[in-house]
């Protein structure tokens, strides 16, 4: 399949990247000269413009860093330049109005659009390994998973347009929850004289077991391999986390939705980030619990 690839960053140069690999021929456009560099080293055919990326493609893939960014590229640069027949699939993380109004305005123009937002970061782009959360029609869907499938190790349909935005956003508010639940209980076993690894041998099978606690233990030496035990370097970055977090207050305030634990997740994480640590994992929130 001819694909065009825009947003060759972080993730989307190594979702890129595997698509060559399954034997795509891969059309690569970027702002930045060095992500272009990369692409190219990795097998993509590169171009100057999303709109010359597009030209007879069977499929449109973006990984971008924000709606406003998404919007733009697509009313402006795929809309009207990509043959209507292509399949258009956005994979980042946006608002769900903006990815709802860019997927209207693409079935508008006669195109099938889904939003495909990932769970799963750098390395499970590397290695394809990514988790896709998928809206759009039963048709759009149909047309966009194998795509997926080449850059993921799961494709699941969320529902009509935005749902894969609203399953991600909902997703990572409950995890900046409880990574944050889980930090506090940790600090406080510390603080009533309970060993951390002793409290994790309990907890990891009682009732508070947690995905924060059992797959990605905030306390160093304790569970398995995380970013705790690399001094909080690499894996998820408070940034990234707190983009999400805010993303869900605003889809709280807008559907009218009850969030209180999201909105202190919030104010915990600004906060953090404030502070300075927006490049630490996100698990790094106990430092300051
Ligand atoms: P990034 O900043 O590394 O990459 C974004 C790329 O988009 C950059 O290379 C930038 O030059 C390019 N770009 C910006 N505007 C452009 C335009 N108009 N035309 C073409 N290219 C343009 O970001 P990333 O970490 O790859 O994240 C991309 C998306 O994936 C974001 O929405 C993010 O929230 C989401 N995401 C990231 C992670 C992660 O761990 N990094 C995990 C899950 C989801």
């Amino acid at each position: 399949m001819k694909i065009a690839f825009i947003g060759l960053g972080n993730m989307g140069g190594g979702m890129a990247a595997n698509l060559v690999k399954a034997g795509h021929d891969v059309r690569a456009f970027d702002l930045s000269e060095s992500a272009v560099a990369k692409a190219q080293q990795a097998g993509c055919a590169t171009f100057d413009s999303a709109t010359e990326a597009v030209q007879g493609v069977d499929a449109v893939v973006s990984m971008l860093p924000n709606g406003q960014i998404v919007k733009g590229v697509y009313t402006s640069e795929v809309i009207g330049h990509a043959p209507t027949g292509a399949i258009l699939l956005d994979c980042s993380t946006i608002d769900v109005a903006t990815a709802r109004e860019v997927i209207a305005a693409a079935e508008g123009a006669g195109y099938d659009m889904v939003d495909a937002p990932v769970s799963g970061g750098i390395a499970a782009a590397n290695g394809g390994t990514l988790t896709f959360m998928v809206g759009g029609t039963d048709a759009a869907f149909g047309r966009a998973k194998p795509i997926l499938e080449a850059m993921g190790k799961a494709v699941i349909h969320a529902g009509a347009a935005g749902n894969g935005q609203a399953a991600k956003i909902c997703n990572n508010m409950l995890l900046g929850i409880h990574m944050i639940g889980t930090c506090e209980a940790f600090a406080m076993a510390q603080k009533l004289g309970l060993d951390a690894q002793t409290f994790y041998d309990i907890s990891s099978v009682s009732s508070g077991q947690c995905w924060s606690m059992t797959s990605y233990c905030p306390v160093p030496g304790v569970g398995p391999a995380t970013p705790a035990d690399n001094d909080y370097e690499g894996g998820f970055a408070t940034a990234l986390m707190l983009k999400d977090l805010r993303l869900a207050m605003e889809a709280a305030e807008s559907s009218g939705a009850a969030t209180p634990m999201g909105a202190r997740a919030t104010s915990i994480y600004e906060d953090f980030a404030g502070a300075g640590h927006g490049g630490l994992d996100f698990s790094a929130i106990i430092k300051i619990l």
